[in-house]
C-alpha cells in the first residue's frame, strides 16, 4: 500500500514536471504574442528634427517606403515616382521577409539649429547585400554613399560591423535621404539614428553581450574538447560540433563574422548562414542521437533523425552555390523543424526512459527554441526587430549551452552509477562465489584428509593381513614351525648361495620313530602333542640366525643349516636326537617318550648340482638311520 502511494506519489511529481516543461513552450509563445501586440503600429512619415539633445532615434516613423518590384529604377526616376507609391513603415523594425525586390526608402532631417551636425545612420542588419545611401546636394549634385555585405568589408565606408553611413547635415535647413536596398537575406532595415560618441558608447555593451555569449561558448567548446580528450566519447566532439557551429551563424549573423573571419569572402559571406546553418542541424541530430542513446531502444527515432540529417546535408551541399534566397528559407524551415522534433524526441524519451539528462535536454531544447523561434520570425518579418528577438537567440542559445553541458554530466554519473552498480554487483558475486570455493575447498581438503587417513589405515590393514597371510601360509599350524613351502624357497635360496660363494651348506632330515604307534595307543591328540612338544625343544638348539627348521610331512622335519660343514650338521643332529630322546612328554594320555632318527646330507662343491640331489642325499642318509635300528644319525655318502 505505502509502496502503491509512493509510486502514484513519483508519478504525480514527474507529471507535473512534464507538465511544467511542456507548458515552457507554451508561455514562450505568449511572449512572443506580448512582444508583437507591443509592437508600435501605424505612423505618418513625417520629418524627423534633430535636437542637440538626441541621443540615439528610430527613423521608422519618419521613413517611407517604395518597392521596386521591377529592380530597373534608378535614383532619378525614383525621386519622379507618384506619391502614392510611397507608403509609411508600419513598425519598428521594416520588416518585409525574404523577397528578391528593391526597397527604397526615404525620409527627411531637419537641423534646426545653427551648426552644421555630423550624425551616424546605423542599418542595423549586418545580411543586407547592398544598401546606398542617395543624399541630393543643394548643386542638384547626389552624395552617393555604398554599404552591405554584397561588398568587400575592407571597402567599407566605416570598420564596423553593422552598416554604417556618416551623415552630414547643413546647418539651419532640412536634408532628404534615399536608401536603396537589395538583399537575398531577409529584408529588413531597422534604421537608427545616432550622435557618433554616443553610437560607440552604446556599442560597447552590445559587444559586452555578445563577448560574454561568445566567451560562453569557446569555454564550453574547450571545456568538452578535454573531455573527448580524456573520455573519447564522441557524444563530446558532437556537442562541440554543434555549439561551435550555432556560434558562426551568430557571429554571421551579427556581423562578427564578416568582420572579423572573411572580411573579402563576399560571396561566402553570404551563403555561409545556410551552409553554416545547415551543419548546425547535422551536428545536432547526431549529438541528441549519441547523447540520449536513441540507439538503445529508440530506433525509429534515431532514423527519423538521421532523415533530417541527411536534409541537412544536401542543404548544406546546395548552399554552396544554390541561390541564397531559396535556400536561406529551406534552412529555416529545417532549423524550426529539427529544433521542435528535438524537443519532443528529448520530452518521448525522458518520460520513456526516466533518464534525468533527458529532462534537462528538454529544457535546453525549450530554451534554444524559444530564441530561435524570436529570431526566425523576426527574419521572416513576423516579429518586431528588438532588444529581445534580436538577442533571445543567443540567450537561449547560452542556456541551451549551459544545461546541456550539465545534462552531459549527469549523463556521464549516469553511466559511472550504472558501471559502478554493475561493478558493485559482479564484486559481490565474486565475493560470494570465492567464499563458495573456500568452503568448497575446506570441505574438499577435509573430505581428501579424512578419506587419505582411512586409506592409509586400510592400506596398513591389508599389510598386516598380508603379512599375516603370509606368515600363516609359510607356517605349520601344529607346531608353529615353518612349512614345507617355506623351506623349499629358502633351501633354493641357500643353495645358490652356496653354489655362487662356495660355501658350505648342510641339511637335517629326520623322523620321529615309531610314531604310528603312539598314535594307535595313546591317540592322535597325544601324537600332536608329541609333535608340539618335539618342536619347542628343538627350536632353542638352533642358535644361529640363518637356521632354519620346518615340518617337512606328518612326522618328518627338515633343518637348514647355511655355513655350516658335515661334522658341525653331524654334531648338531646329534645333539638334537639326545634332547628329543631325554624328553618326556606330558601328553593327555600320559607321558610318552620319543626316538628320532636322523639323516645328514652336505653341500659338495661343484658336485651338487641341484637342491634335490641333496634332499636325496639326507633322505637316503634317514633311511639308512632307520634301517640301521632307528635313535641315531647317518651321513649321507660321499657328502664328507
Ligand atoms: P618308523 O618311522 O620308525 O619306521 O615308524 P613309524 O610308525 O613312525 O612309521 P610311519 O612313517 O609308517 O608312520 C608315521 C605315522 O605318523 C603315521 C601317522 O599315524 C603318524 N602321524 C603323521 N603325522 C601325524 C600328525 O600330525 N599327528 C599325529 N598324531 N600323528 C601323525
Ligand atoms: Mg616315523
Ligand atoms: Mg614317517
Amino acid at each position: 500500500m505505502v509502496k502503491l502511494n509512493r509510486s502514484v506519489a513519483q508519478l504525480a511529481v514527474s507529471e507535473s514536471r512534464a507538465l511544467g516543461l511542456g507548458v515552457f513552450p507554451a508561455c514562450c509563445a505568449v511572449l512572443l504574442g506580448l512582444v508583437l501586440w507591443s509592437a508600435p503600429g501605424h505612423a505618418q512619415a513625417a520629418d524627423f528634427v534633430f535636437s542637440p539633445a538626441m541621443t540615439q532615434h528610430s527613423l521608422s516613423s519618419s521613413t517611407e517606403v517604395l518597392v521596386d518590384s521591377s529592380k530597373a529604377l534608378d535614383f532619378s526616376q525614383v525621386q519622379q515616382q507618384p506619391e502614392s507609391r510611397w507608403s509609411p513603415v508600419l513598425s519598428e523594425t521594416p520588416s518585409f521577409g525574404f523577397t528578391g525586390d528593391t526597397y527604397w526608402a526615404r525620409f527627411t532631417i531637419s537641423n534646426p539649429t545653427s551648426e552644421p551636425q555630423q550624425l551616424l545612420l546605423e542599418v542595423g542588419y549586418a545580411l543586407l547585400d547592398t544598401v546606398k545611401l542617395y543624399q541630393p546636394q543643394g548643386d542638384g549634385e547626389v552624395l552617393v554613399q555604398e554599404a552591405g555585405d554584397g561588398i568587400p568589408y575592407r571597402d567599407r565606408i566605416m570598420d564596423h560591423r553593422d552598416l554604417l553611413f556618416p551623415l552630414a547635415l547643413p546647418a539651419a535647413a532640412s536634408q532628404q535621404f534615399y536608401l536603396e536596398i537589395e538583399s537575398t537575406s531577409a529584408m529588413q532595415f531597422p534604421l537608427q539614428l545616432w550622435q557618433v560618441i554616443e553610437f560607440y558608447e552604446d556599442d560597447q555593451y552590445h559587444i559586452f553581450w555578445h563577448g560574454l555569449y561568445y566567451g560562453i561558448v569557446f569555454v564550453m567548446v574547450l571545456y568538452n574538447l578535454f573531455l573527448y580528450a580524456r573520455i573519447r566519447d564522441r557524444v563530446y566532439l558532437y556537442y562541440v560540433l554543434y555549439i561551435s557551429s550555432f556560434s558562426v551563424v551568430q557571429l554571421t549573423l551579427s556581423g562578427f563574422a564578416y568582420q572579423l573571419l572573411w572580411p573579402g569572402a563576399v560571396a561566402w559571406n553570404s551563403a555561409a548562414v545556410v551552409v553554416v546553418g545547415s551543419s548546425v542541424v547535422l551536428f545536432a541530430c547526431v549529438f541528441v542521437q549519441r547523447a540520449l542513446k536513441l540507439g538503445e531502444g529508440f530506433p525509429l527515432l534515431k532514423r527519423y533523425l538521421d532523415v533530417i540529417a541527411s536534409l541537412a546535408t544536401v542543404c548544406l551541399v546546395f548552399g554552396l552555390f544554390a541561390p541564397y534566397g531559396l535556400m536561406i528559407k529551406f534552412a529555416t524551415a529545417l532549423i524550426i523543424v529539427t529544433c521542435a522534433s528535438i524537443l519532443l524526441i528529448s520530452y518521448y524519451v525522458w518520460l520513456q526512459s526516466k533518464r534525468r539528462y533527458a529532462a534537462l535536454f528538454v529544457l535546453a531544447w525549450t530554451m534554444f527554441l524559444f530564441g530561435v523561434l524570436c529570431l526566425s520570425l523576426n527574419k521572416f518579418g513576423l516579429l518586431p526587430r528588438n532588444f529581445i528577438t534580436e538577442y533571445a537567440a543567443q540567450f537561449g542559445s547560452a542556456l541551451e549551452i549551459i544545461i546541456l553541458s550539465y545534462a552531459l554530466a549527469e549523463r556521464l554519473y549516469d553511466a559511472h552509477r550504472q558501471s559502478y552498480q554493475a561493478e558493485l554487483k559482479a564484486r559481490t558475486a565474486n565475493e560470494t562465489l570465492l567464499e563458495e570455493q573456500q568452503r568448497h575447498s575446506m570441505l574438499l581438503g577435509v573430505t581428501v584428509r579424512e578419506r587419505t587417513e582411512a586409506l592409509e589405515q586400510a592400506l596398513k590393514q591389508v599389510k598386516s593381513l598380508n603379512v599375516e597371510l603370509r606368515e600363516l601360509s609359510t607356517t605349520d599350524t601344529l607346531t608353529g614351525l615353518k612349512n614345507r613351502r617355506h623351506m623349499d624357497d629358502v633351501l633354493q635360496r641357500e643353495f645358490l648361495r652356496a653354489s655362487r660363494n662356495k660355501s658350505e651348506l648342510s641339511l637335517i632330515m629326520f623322523d620321529i620313530d615309531h610314531f604310528k604307534q603312539i598314535n594307535d595307543s595313546a591317540g592322535h591328540l597325544a601324537g600332536d602333542q608329541c609333535l608340539q612338544a618335539l618342536a619347542s625343544a628343538i627350536m632353542p638348539l638352533l642358535r644361529r640366525p640363518p637356521d632354519e627348521i620346518c615340518r617337512y610331512g606328518g612326522e618328518e622335519f627338515l633343518i637348514i643349516l647355511p655355513e655350516t660343514s658335515c661334522e658341525g650338521a653331524t654334531t648338531v643332529a646329534e645333539k638334537i636326537r639326545q634332547t628329543v630322546g631325554a624328553l618326556s612328554i606330558q601328553t593327555d594320555a600320559g607321558p610318552q617318550s620319543l626316538t628320532i632318527s636322523l639323516g645328514v646330507s652336505c653341500f659338495r662343491q661343484g658336485k651338487t648340482s641341484i637342491v634335490s640331489e641333496m634332499l636325496q642325499q639326507a633322505d637316503d642318509a634317514l633311511y639308512q638311520a632307520k634301517a640301521g635300528g632307528r635313535d641315531q644319525t647317518r651321513v649321507a655318502e660321499g657328502s664328507v
